[in-house]
Formats: structure tokens, sequence, C-alpha cells
């Protein structure tokens, strides 16, 4: 698998934004990894004519039907964009969703043809108890779906306390973590679905993405803040 480089946007982004995301996409376009915006779904379409690769933030389980303000993953596709995040904290924390849930939009994104980005991550509190490893084999196989492959689905490790915060676990931290996700990958899913793409996300910047992207199991990023704006944004993907 090439390594992945996501940058996602959240709740920011209007069309100002586009000629700098052109310019990006320009500078980058023969990239040796995949480099992808994730994206409001208000400029999904517009961000897909610049020929970088683009996904929604989320998706609703159901393809279609009488959900006010929900988009389906064959809506997202629809724009031209070919990957969806389902699972990011700020989703499982601000609208409340469980594993299972998170599974069944990752059902649907792929349904889609959509590649998934599936995010775990501990809170500070479970950080501190040590219990990291326990809750992110238990987010894994609840929000993993069976059917999971690499070329499908890639898993995003971005422990909550890291979250645009500026702190990230130390390096030995994250190789140990993303050691321990392929170990529990390689038992679920054998040899191949373990080749699935592990990024680490939380405060990812130019400044510490050498550091990161060196370690063992770490296949790329997906980038928050940084990911805003090309100058901060395009040293972190040659970093990779
Ligand atoms: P920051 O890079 O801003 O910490 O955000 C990480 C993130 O939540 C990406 O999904």
């Amino acid at each position: 698998m090439r390594k992945l480089i996501a940058g996602n946007w959240k709740m920011n982004g209007t069309s100002a934004d586009l000629p700098e995301l052109a310019q990006l996409a320009s500078t980058h376009s023969g990239s040796s990894v995949d480099v992808v915006i994730c994206g409001p779904a208000t400029l999904l379409s517009r961000m897909a004519d610049t020929g970088l690769k683009i996904g929604g933030e989320d998706c609703h389980p159901a393809n279609s039907g009488a959900y006010t303000g929900d988009i389906s993953a064959a809506m997202i596709a629809d724009t031209g964009a070919t990957y969806v995040i389902t699972g990011h904290s700020e989703r499982r924390t601000d609208h409340a969703e469980d594993d299972a849930l998170i599974a069944s939009k990752t059902e649907a994104g792929w349904n889609a043809n959509l590649h998934v980005i599936i995010c775990i991550g501990e809170t500070e509190a479970q950080y501190r108890a040590g219990d990291t490893l326990d809750i992110l084999r238990a987010q894994m196989d609840q929000s993993i779906p069976d059917a999971a492959t690499a070329a499908t689905t890639t898993i995003a490790y971005e422990p909550v306390w890291a979250i645009g915060t500026g702190l990230t676990p130390t390096p030995d931290e994250i190789a140990a973590v993303h050691a321990a996700l392929r170990e529990h990958l390689k038992t679920r899913f054998g040899s191949e679905g373990a080749q699935m793409r592990l990024l680490y996300g939380g405060s990812v910047k130019a400044s510490n993405a050498d550091d990161i992207f060196a370690l063992p199991n770490v296949d790329g990023a997906l980038v928050g803040g940084a990911s805003l704006k090309a100058t901060d944004f395009s040293p972190i993907i040659t970093a990779l």
C-alpha cells in the first residue's frame, strides 16, 4: 500500500480556500504518497475539481431517506470524492456515535466505493489510567467490520488528548501503540488484512512529522489544523 497523508478540515473551508487547494494539488501531483483532503460537504465537488483526492468527514449509514441534514456515502461519492472518515472522536463525543454505528457507516462507505478511514483513540483519562491498548483493541473489534481489507480501509490512531492541543505521545509511545495495532490486525484479519494502513493523528505538524514518519508501523498521518494552509501542509506531505 502507498503511504497516505490525509487532511481533515473539520468545520472549516469556504470557496475562498479553493485556489490554495488547487495550488497544493499541482505542487504534489506527482507525489509518491496518497494525498487526500477530507473537507466539508458543501465544498466537496469543487474540491474534487482541483484533481486532489477528496474525502468526506462523516456519512450516514443509510443510502437515502428522511434524515434531515445528513449526507449519505453515495452523495459523497457523487461529488467525486473517493474517501470518507468514520468514527472521528469529535463525532463520537459531540454526536454520541458508538462503535456499532461507526461500523455501519463504514459499510455504507464501502458500498459507495469509498475508501474508509476509521478513527480510534483513547481519552486523556484512559491514557493516564494505562488503558490505551485495551480501549483501542475494543474500538477496533467493534468499529471495524469483518469485511475490512487493506484496499478498502485505513485505521487512524488519534489520541483524543492530542487533537488540537499541541500535545503528542512520545515517539516510543506511538511506536508501541502502532505495533500493538498491527499485531491485533494480524490476529483478526491475517497477514493480508494486517497491511491496512495505520495513520497517526493528533497535533501533527511540520516540526514533528519527520520523527513520527520515521517510526515503524506508521503509514502516514491524519492532520487537522496543519492541513488548512498549504504552507503548513506541504512540508508534512514532503516529510512522508
Ligand atoms: P489536529 O491535527 O488539529 O490536532 O487534529 C487532528 C485530527 O483530529 C485529525 O482528524
